[in-house]
């Protein structure tokens, strides 16, 4: 049960909003890429060439791509990699459609392998367990900007001839062992869509090290046209999925601020955590030593039996006094949905994927247990750029009461 509460808000002004995404820089680009008179990627020494050039050189790879969203360079990864129609492909269930989208979408089967319960992501192990003689790919989500083990990930898919795609779209400036996520897999994929660290209103940049998967990217993104003029044409089936000068004009004074943001919210999440970890029933984001977390939003969770309340309620509670959180990140797991419930992935119910494999992937029985525990009491919040530590400080108190009320124990005066 809720312990009723006084209800003074320990803020009355809200949070400071997002500081606005562009200025003088972006505005100048944009103008420039108008006077080239051609705004289409293959522009020479255009923006989005630059802006491959410099994500690239940022993650510390050779090569960069670029696509008109996050989803896009997902699927240009998959559709690189070369996975085979009716191939199953892992992912997290606590993830972006887009993950999935990229994975249906080149008749490949989506397979659901569970989370670590305290950093959300993927295991070793978890994907280990799901891995069969179909597996063709891996996609890793960094959640919130928390790298996922993809060190081990990377050995444990060139183990068995798997191809390790990373999706870091949330974790723009985020690193393992202090290096760029994005580089550990065979390919990388970042978003640049509106909510993201950084920004061109969409967009995508794929990352690799490797020419011949870089070459198939530069295809698959745009018809399977032989651009680099290798005398190889429409051998494949690809989109168009072409970033133009604009949003390129737009993502290359953007890439200037990724590491500025980066360590801001890294700084403000860690403080965050300090405060929040000794408090009972609340469990901390788990980061590993060595990973470097850019906190895309900040998720902790509540343990409901130690407090005696819903997250629901804990939620309610904390909005009261003027913070404002949300309970968990997406509703529910992605198997969940009616999409992969159904599999009404195409019209008239047919699921190519399914068919060509010749077995039948029932969604009904998926159950990842610490992906729905996470879901069921995570509680969410913005954390970003134009908060200050006095603003944590404010979170840390309203959530330090709540729990206090609820753990009458421990002491619930008010600070
Ligand atoms: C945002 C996001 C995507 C998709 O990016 P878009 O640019 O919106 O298409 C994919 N995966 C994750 C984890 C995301 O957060």
């Amino acid at each position: 049960m809720l312990k009723p509460n006084d209800n003074k808000p320990i803020r009355s002004t809200p949070m400071p909003a997002l500081p606005p995404y562009y200025g003088e820089a972006e505005r100048a680009n944009v103008l420039a890429a108008l006077d080239q008179g051609n705004l289409s990627y293959l522009h020479p020494d255009g923006f989005v060439k630059k802006a491959c050039r410099r994500v690239a050189q940022m993650v510390g790879v050779k090569h960069g791509i670029a696509t008109s969203s996050g989803t896009a360079a997902l699927h240009v990864a998959v559709g690189a990699a070369g996975v085979e129609a009716g191939a199953e492909i892992i992912l997290p269930p606590i993830t972006d459609m887009g993950t999935a989208i990229a994975i249906l979408y080149q008749n490949a089967i989506p397979v659901f392998a569970d989370v670590d319960p305290h950093s959300y992501n993927l295991t070793p192990e978890s994907v280990l367990a799901a891995i069969t003689d179909r597996t063709q790919a891996v996609i890793a989500v960094h959640l919130a900007g928390n790298p996922c083990a993809v060190d081990q990930l990377r050995d444990l898919c060139d183990a068995r001839n798997i191809t390790l795609i990373e999706d870091a779209a949330q974790a723009w400036g985020a690193k393992l062992h202090g290096k760029p996520v994005g580089s550990f897999g065979h390919i990388g994929c970042f978003s640049l869509n509106q909510f993201k660290h950084i920004s061109c209103g969409d967009g995508g940049l794929i990352v690799t090290d490797d020419d011949h998967l870089a070459a198939r990217c530069r295809n698959f993104s745009d018809k399977f046209y032989d651009r680099d003029n290798t005398g190889v044409r429409l051998t494949e089936l690809a989109p168009n999925y072409r970033m133009t000068e604009l949003q390129g004009a737009v993502a290359l004074a953007q890439l200037d601020n990724v590491n500025a943001i980066a360590e801001r919210r890294q700084m403000l999440g860690q403080l965050l955590t300090q405060q929040l970890q000794e408090l009972p029933g609340v469990i901390v984001p788990d980061v590993q030593p060595s990973a470097f977390c850019s906190f895309w939003f900040y998720m902790f969770r509540i343990n409901p039996q130690e407090l005696d309340c819903r997250c629901e309620d804990m939620v309610e509670r904390i909005n009261e006094l003027g913070i404002l959180v949300h309970k968990g990140y997406i509703p529910r797991p992605l198997y969940c949905e009616p999409l992969f419930q159904n599999k009404r992935f195409f019209p008239g119910g047919v699921w190519p994927a399914e068919l060509v494999s010749g077995r039948q992937y029932d969604y009904t029985e998926v159950h990842c247990a610490a992906a729905e525990q996470v879901l069921d009491t995570a509680i969410k919040l913005p954390l970003h750029q134009g908060m200050t530590e006095s603003d944590v400080n404010d979170i840390a108190q309203a959530i330090g009461h709540v729990v206090r009320t609820q753990t009458p124990a421990l002491g619930s005066t008010r600070p």
